[in-house]
């Protein structure tokens, strides 16, 4: 018998249909592996009976942090990781789109001495084409752009070994982006391969809007790389700008053409008036994310820290 913990990290959002089919799942790969294991769901401001049911599964097991709103899901990955005590930690949806079965094969990459195991999505089912797209040019865009090795079509279901959960919960950023952070740490880093099945119930508890706040947090808390392009761009303006007086110069002094069109003026206004927004923007989203840093407000707020144990 081993005495090792492994800690599973389940962020929930109204996911009152899907959390017994979960449970069954885990509970029977608890029973094929000899660990101890803990469960930790974050119930990130549910508005349905989620936390209800978790309450009704009586299992010592279960822990569940009951955050005080909505904080978003790479917060309550956050949460997990502060509370959880595992020498290992595995994060997983619970929507069963990551299939649990996945995790005994991390344990296993985790016991050949690996300090994160990540999974990569060789497929993903019941997705609609703009996801896939968009996710697919996401990732890649994001290698691109920061300096650290992100791995692609890489979610945020992975196992963490305690050095690195150590590591990660030194880092107090307000605008998380988990997986990346995960990256940066370094350690021995391995993937396993798995197809991403359709939901097992219900809908994707991230609309667009919550995607594209995702991807920016992706992009501007991991690279500098807008500032620089920005920057740039504002060399190859002036330097077009500076060219074409020289040309209208040229013109005036040399030939009989005298400028009419409005076009000449016109298009340098609108041209030049969309580089300045988009930079202001740019330089927008970092001063955002300076603020936020600032401010220093806790990550999270949970309201209550339910464990079975205590019962
Ligand atoms: N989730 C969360 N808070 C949110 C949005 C999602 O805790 O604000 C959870 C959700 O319950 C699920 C996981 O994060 O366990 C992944 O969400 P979802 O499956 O909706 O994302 P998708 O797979 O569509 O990208
Ligand atoms: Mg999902």
């Amino acid at each position: 018998m081993h005495n090792k913990t492994i800690s599973i990290i389940i962020p929930v959002f109204n996911e009152e249909q899907v959390i017994p089919e979960l449970i069954k799942h885990l509970f029977s790969i608890a029973r094929s592996a000899s660990y101890t294991f803990e469960y930790i769901f974050i119930n990130d401001g549910s508005i349905d009976k989620t936390l209800e049911i978790l309450r009704n599964i009586k299992d010592k097991r279960l822990k569940i942090i009951d955050f005080s709103r909505n904080f978003g899901h790479q917060i309550a990955i956050t949460a997990g990781i502060d509370y959880a005590v595992g020498d290992a930690l595995i994060i997983i949806d619970a929507d069963l789109q990551d299939p649990p079965e996945t995790i005994l094969e991390m344990i296993k990459k985790w016991e050949d001495g690996y300090d994160v195991v990540y999974g990569v999505r060789k497929k993903r089912g019941g997705e609609g084409w703009f996801k896939l797209i968009t996710a697919k040019l996401f990732y890649r865009f994001n290698k691109r752009l920061s300096n650290i090795d992100i791995p692609v079509d890489v979610g945020d279901f992975r196992l963490l070994s305690r050095p690195v959960v150590d590591e990660v919960k030194k880092m107090r950023e307000k605008n998380r982006f988990v997986r990346g952070m995960v990256s940066w740490v370094g350690f021995r880093q391995c993937a396993v391969y798995y197809e991403r099945s359709s939901r097992f119930a219900g809908g994707s508890k991230y609309p667009f809007r919550k995607m594209v706040a995702f991807a920016f947090d992706g992009i501007f808390s991991f690279s500098v790389a807008p500032l620089q392009l920005v920057t740039f761009l504002g060399f190859l303006v002036s330097i077009f700008s500076f060219g074409l007086g020289i040309y209208f110069f040229y013109l005036k002094l040399f030939t009989q053409k005298a400028i009419h069109g409005w076009s000449s003026t016109v298009i340098p206004i609108v041209f030049l008036g969309g580089v300045q927004l988009l930079s202001i923007g740019v330089l927008g989203q970092y001063i955002g994310r300076i603020y936020d840093e600032v401010r220093n407000r806790p990550l999270y707020i949970v309201r209550k820290f339910y464990s079975n144990d205590d019962e």
